[in-house]
């Protein structure tokens, strides 16, 4: 034991389990210390992250307590600026999970200099990556654009190295603290009340996120390749929120998997190959965070039309399945993977707004946004990514709705004002024209575009790059 403290840098790491840095430092050390660095700016527009960091510190919390460690959350205008103050005290060593944004691996490169130089014991470890990104490259060294031959080696990778044993965490002698002005998880939370209502679908705790697995893998994995497609069925895992924010890591995930023999199991990792496959790119393109990856788009004629980028936002665009969509995320901060592909396509083709617009909004009301996912889900929709669906297929939001959500129940969960709307009338309310029943204008918006005049419009566009 080192008489020190140990520090532990909280940052996506909600959990107890395979948290490597966690468990050195309480394995190192008798007295541990985690601590949060809130710096508002990180958050500015990204509200509902607020909410599920806020509720993941109280829950952290206690879980901390009962292995005898305090949770300090310390308010910094940087992470530069705190870290300076810190490499003048001695009396601590400190570790920390990665990160694995750009960003943040340059500033692990800043910290690793300055902790050694002031003769500070430091320790960087695996983040929630189930590869590391460095590891998973061509025969000839260079990075993958392309997800098949990527998750092809990159699966074959981890299998061959899956952790044997599991280090668990040590309870620490007696708790202590650290830093002074620290402050409440209660100050995180969004001013806008907004949020109360995800309180009706989530609890953002380790404990759930392992039972959700749980779940999933006994009542849902089998159909999972099928069921993933409806959303108005629950067909997926839902466990995108826990995985951003690390309540749970993906290795468990995989494990948990490995033990059952179901089929569609590797459909459902593959998805989780998605995730590692997007963080690869966002590492090896960085250029990709802000805008395209692909160059040719970066003269596309996108229009500014403030208007439509407003139905969109509000979910009032006269498409149901897009309106459902855009409702759901709002009400729950999470929205089904099919109906993302569907607003998302009809923001850059039928509006012909720019990806960026869309990518800011899921920014501002995704639980489980994720920097990697959600430029590369935005990419691969507008057709800029790197292994993206082409500009040229686009999607019907009439005929996707048709296809996967047949009898409207998902449009009618979110779309109140279509619920006595018949079946056949449900994606393509404008034909019904009974006026008893719904009346276009008034009671629900007419379309703010016709479906094929914008897809044509859309065409032309393209012809432009
Ligand atoms: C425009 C757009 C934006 C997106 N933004 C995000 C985002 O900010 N954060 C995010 O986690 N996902 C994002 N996705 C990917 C996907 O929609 C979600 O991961 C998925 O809907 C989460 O639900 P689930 O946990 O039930 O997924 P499941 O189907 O149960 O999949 C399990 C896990 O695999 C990963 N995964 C699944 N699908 C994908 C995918 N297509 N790409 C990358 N990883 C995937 C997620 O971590 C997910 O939790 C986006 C997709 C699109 C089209």
């Amino acid at each position: 034991m080192v008489k020190n403290i140990g520090l532990f840098w909280l940052k996506d790491d909600f959990r107890l389990k395979k948290n490597s840095a966690l468990t050195e430092a309480t394995q190192k050390h008798n007295q541990v210390v985690v601590f949060y660095l809130y710096k508002k700016k990180k958050f500015e527009n990204q509200e509902s992250q607020k909410w599920w960091v806020g509720k993941s510190l109280e829950e952290f919390k206690k879980q901390l307590h009962t292995y005898n460690i305090n949770l300090e959350i310390v308010k910094v205008d940087s992470y530069k600026s705190f870290f300076e103050r810190l490499f003048k005290r001695k009396n601590f060593s400190i570790y920390w999970n990665k990160t694995y944004e750009p960003d943040y691996l340059k500033f692990d490169k800043y910290l690793s200099e300055n902790f050694k130089s002031n003769g500070i014991k430091f320790n960087i470890m695996k983040g929630n990556l189930l590869n590391e990104i460095n590891e998973v490259k061509k025969g000839d060294g260079t990075p993958f654009k392309v997800f098949t031959p990527y998750w092809r080696t990159a699966e074959k990778f981890y299998i061959e190295k899956i952790p044997q044993q599991e280090k668990k965490i040590s309870k620490c002698k007696k708790r202590t603290s650290f830093f002074e002005n620290t402050m409440h998880e209660k100050e995180i939370y969004p001013k806008k009340k907004w949020f109360k209502k995800f309180e009706k679908y989530w609890e953002p705790s380790e404990e759930k996120a392992l039972k959700e697995l749980k779940n999933f893998i006994k009542e849902r994995i089998e159909n999972y390749s099928e069921a993933r497609n409806f959303p108005n069925l629950i067909g997926t895992s839902k466990l995108s929120p826990y995985i951003k924010h690390g309540q749970i890591h993906v290795e468990t995930i995989w494990q948990e998997c490995a033990k059952i023999k179901k089929k569609n199991i590797n459909k459902y990792l593959t998805e989780i190959g998605w995730r590692e496959f997007n963080h690869s790119l966002i590492n090896f393109f960085p250029h990709m965070i802000k805008g395209n990856y692909s160059k040719k788009f970066d003269k596309f004629p996108w229009e500014k039309n403030h208007k439509f980028l407003t139905a969109w936002k509000k979910g009032l665009t006269g498409f149901p399945i897009v309106d459902a969509g855009m409702r759901e995320l709002y009400f729950t901060g999470w929205m089904h993977n099919r109906v993302r592909m569907i607003v998302g396509s009809f923001l850059v083709k039928h509006l012909l707004i720019n990806w960026i617009e869309g990518e800011k909004h899921f920014k501002n009301c995704l639980l489980d946004y994720s920097k990697a996912n959600n430029v590369s889900g935005w990419q691969w929709v507008a057709g800029s990514g790197a292994d993206a669906a082409p500009y040229f297929r686009i999607f019907n939001p009439i005929l996707q709705g048709e296809k996967f959500d047949k009898e409207g129940e998902y449009v009618k969960k979110w779309v109140k004002e279509l619920k006595n709307v018949p079946k056949k009338f449900i994606h393509k309310p404008w034909e019904l024209k009974d006026e008893k029943i719904l009346k276009l204008g008034s009671d629900y918006p007419s379309p703010i575009v016709i479906h094929e005049k914008a897809r044509i419009k859309a065409l032309e566009a393209f012809k432009k790059i």
